[in-house]
């Protein structure tokens, strides 16, 4: 073992503007901190961002997957399919949402399902009723051909865009073949850091009038609303709804994160190609593809549980994107056996994955300490 000196690269530290610290302020000194106003100002410019119609934020992206999911009305047990390559969380909003997950495989080179696979998962389980597509690190996933893999409408796909904003996933496409929902993540690891947050950005008019509704206990009219000039205490509750809105302190700091967000994005390309000239010869990496969001920047390798333990020691930060859930015990309990035993490039890529430092405060020099002690480890 070489003795390196002590560096220390962890594996994210979420960046905040100056701007995001004063918007801040200004809400905490505005008089009304939830949902409001400033909600609103988030919702249209992310919707101008996206070139989508609609956004409606809500409290995280599991709440956007969970919330998107019920909109359907799917029958109850209704087959979903999903990646068990993906954030526990959005498995669990299957579940939630009163539906039955149906594993779906993925691609040696890129990660995420493809259309083999998920055809695969339809002739094993039968028919799906739905489909939750995960772009993973912020691969541009092609829902289109998906769901005509899977026999679905885009009226049925649901879109975990937890990693995707700034790249070209969850961008304005035909509404001939857009998803339901594209949902988004502003957890403190994301792309959009807030700390938390979701929203779900669609072209369904119907849908965003609902989740409006919905992420407040379902009633007719918000507080901000009854409690503006003119504004009346009355509203009714018309459908059983949901606690899951987005503040107006956590949309004004995303509003100005949104600002800096096309900047952080051409951060995080630059060290991928840093990365990748440094790495391309030593590593498998995943295939890359243009409009790629770049949330992770992960590699293959051999013997990864002992790589990231030596990366640990010398003080570089990694994390492993996902542990499959049907490795994880409530899920393996709730799974069809059969979808357990279908996964055999999910089980050969999970023992190697590994995910490296990737986000806009990271130093060039850093990913070159990174790669340096990786070329050692695996010499
Ligand atoms: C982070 C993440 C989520 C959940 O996002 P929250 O906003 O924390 O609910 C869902 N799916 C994927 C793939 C994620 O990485």
């Amino acid at each position: 073992m070489t003795t390196s000196t002590a560096v220390a690269v962890p594996f994210t530290v979420p960046s905040f503007t100056g701007a995001a610290r004063e918007a801040a302020v200004r809400v905490l000194d505005s008089g009304w901190v939830t949902t409001g106003a400033e909600c609103a100002a988030f919702e249209a410019e992310l919707a101008a961002y996206l070139g989508q119609p609609y956004v409606v934020t809500v409290a995280s992206c599991t709440q956007a997957i969970e919330l998107s999911l019920r909109a359907l009305r799917l029958d109850a047990g209704a087959p979903v399919l999903t990646p068990s390559l993906t954030f526990c969380g959005a498995v669990a909003a299957i579940v939630h949402a009163g539906y039955r997950p149906v594993l779906v495989d993925v691609d040696e080179d890129t990660l995420v399902p493809s259309p083999e696979t998920v055809a695969a998962a339809t002739r094993r389980a039968g028919r799906p009723a739905a489909m939750v597509v995960c772009p993973l690190g912020g691969y541009p996933v092609d829902h289109v051909a998906l769901a005509d893999a899977a026999g679905l409408p885009g009226g049925r796909i649901v879109v975990d865009a937890a990693h995707g904003p700034g790249g070209g996933v969850g961008r304005a496409d035909d509404p001939a073949t857009a998803p339901h929902a594209t949902c988004l993540s502003f957890y403190a690891t994301k792309n959009l850091p807030i700390g938390e947050g979701g929203a779900v950005a669609t072209h369904d008019g119907e849908l965003a009038a609902w989740l409006r509704s919905s992420r407040l206990h379902g009633m007719s009219r918000d507080a901000w609303r009854r409690y503006l000039p003119g504004g009346s205490w009355r509203y009714d509750v018309e459908e059983l709804g949901f606690k899951a809105n987005l503040t107006d302190l956590q949309a004004a700091i995303g509003r100005a994160q949104l600002v800096a967000l096309p900047g952080w994005q051409r951060c995080r390309a630059e060290l991928v190609a840093r990365y990748d000239r440094a790495l391309a010869d030593l590593v498998r990496l995943p295939r890359r593809h243009p409009g790629h969001a770049w949330h992770l920047y992960q590699v293959r390798v051999p013997d990864r549980d002992a790589v990231a333990a030596a990366l640990a020691e010398s003080g570089i930060g990694t994390s492993v994107h996902f542990i499959p859930v049907h490795r994880l015990t409530a899920f393996a309990r709730l799974l069809d056996p059969d979808d357990r035993a279908a996964l055999p490039v999910t089980d050969r890529v999970a023992d190697e994955v590994l995910s490296l430092p990737l986000y806009p405060a990271l130093e060039h020099g850093s990913v070159d300490i990174v790669t340096g002690r990786l070329a050692e480890l695996l010499a």
